[in-house]
């Protein structure tokens, strides 16, 4: 149903995705088919295909754009010869290696317990894989329930831990109430300019990387506005189509800086031939988390990429920047100074 220039984008975006993760990427295949084989999700005929060019080029992994169940990836690996992962499992894997904070670390161990849980099969390479530390078996069980039951503890502890995190975050977040700093967040599309833009208007050093998911966990820095006045910038995680909707549960709570903020600047990577999609994907997760009618300002980044003539296509209200030039940054600051008073005013008449 995707059409071709679709197909394309999600590969590259896998392909990037690799790239983050580590991997060096050989060569891309793609394969038409009305559905997925039961067995190998691609022919028969194309997964031999597969290990011949895996071999020839010396790959030693094979990822799918797609989710593969437990035994299309099983099937898979013993036909190729290598290991086979899908893009869920190279997400996962960024995130892991992105997670910086407590609550982080603890939500991406989550995400991937879940996922692992109902593709145990009892080949016990699944657990060695996470690395875990999985103990002695219990009298009378086999090797893959005692592997359930110990998930399922963990999986419990793990949700009360994040639970705990969670309690004492939204105490200090009730102090930051009483200290009426206005919250803004920077939303957007991976790679769009947010770590650079966060940078650039706070002069604040965070990493930025020309790969996805640079950013996972929430960083933020004051930002003072010409009028003086001090708010707190919030960087959040890149957002990206067909993200899993477990993991979109998993990270809610690093989206709900996006929930808690008094404005959102929505980022948009304006020299990207996609960037109207990206603009509607960032749209859906925002009506998802219930931040859909939270004023927000579009800010065009990368401008310094683009045509001149294509910035008269943007709106009145739209601002227009440059994270690595710094052209823009004024009018960005004047707009949040802008857009903050006029929510003020508007929430004084609502709320009497
Ligand atoms: P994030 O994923 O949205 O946080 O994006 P980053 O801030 O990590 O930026 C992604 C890439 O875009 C990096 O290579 C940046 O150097 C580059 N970038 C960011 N802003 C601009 C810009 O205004 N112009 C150009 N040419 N590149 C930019």
């Amino acid at each position: 149903s995707l059409t071709g220039a679709e197909v394309r984008e999600s590969l590259n975006e896998l392909n990037r995705l690799a790239r983050t993760a580590g991997a060096e990427v050989a060569g891309t295949v793609l394969q038409k088919r009305p559905r997925p084989d039961p067995a190998h999700f691609v022919g028969r005929g194309k997964a031999e295909e597969l290990a011949a060019l895996c071999s020839a080029a010396g790959a030693g992994l094979l990822i799918f754009d797609q989710d593969l169940s437990p035994a299309q990836a099983r099937n898979l690996e013993n036909v190729t010869g290598v290991r086979v992962l899908d893009r869920t499992q190279i997400i996962l894997d960024i995130f892991a290696r992105r997670a910086r904070t407590r609550e982080g670390k603890l939500q991406v161990e989550l995400a991937q317990l879940n996922y692992v849980l109902p593709r145990l099969t009892g080949r016990g390479t699944e657990l060695s894989r996470l690395g875990g530390g999985i103990g002695t078996r219990g009298p009378g069980e086999t090797k893959l329930e005692t592997d359930r039951r110990r998930i399922r503890q963990r999986i419990a502890d793990l949700q009360r831990e994040i639970a705990e995190v969670r309690r004492h975050r939204q105490l200090l977040r009730r102090a930051r109430k009483v200290a009426p700093v206005p919250l803004v967040a920077l939303v957007g599309y991976t790679n769009a300019g947010k770590s650079s833009l966060l940078n650039a208007l706070t002069g604040a050093v965070v990493s930025v990387e020309d790969r996805l998911f640079a950013t996972l966990d929430p960083t933020s820095r004051q930002l003072r506005l010409p009028t003086n006045e001090v708010v707190v910038l919030t960087d959040t995680v890149g957002f990206i189509r067909h993200l899993p909707h477990h993991l979109v549960a998993a990270f809610r709570a690093t989206l709900e800086e996006v929930v808690e903020a008094d404005l959102l600047l929505h980022v948009v990577d304006l020299s990207h031939p996609a960037h109207q999609a990206h603009i509607t994907a960032v749209d859906g997760v925002l009506e998802e988390l219930g931040a859909g009618g939270k004023p927000r300002l579009m800010v065009f980044n990368k401008t310094d990429l683009v045509e001149p003539g294509e910035l008269d296509l943007l709106g009145r209200n739209d601002v227009a920047v440059s994270a690595l030039t710094g052209a823009g940054l004024d009018t960005l600051r004047a707009a949040v100074a802008d857009a903050l008073s006029t929510w003020r005013t508007r929430e004084r008449f609502l709320i009497p």
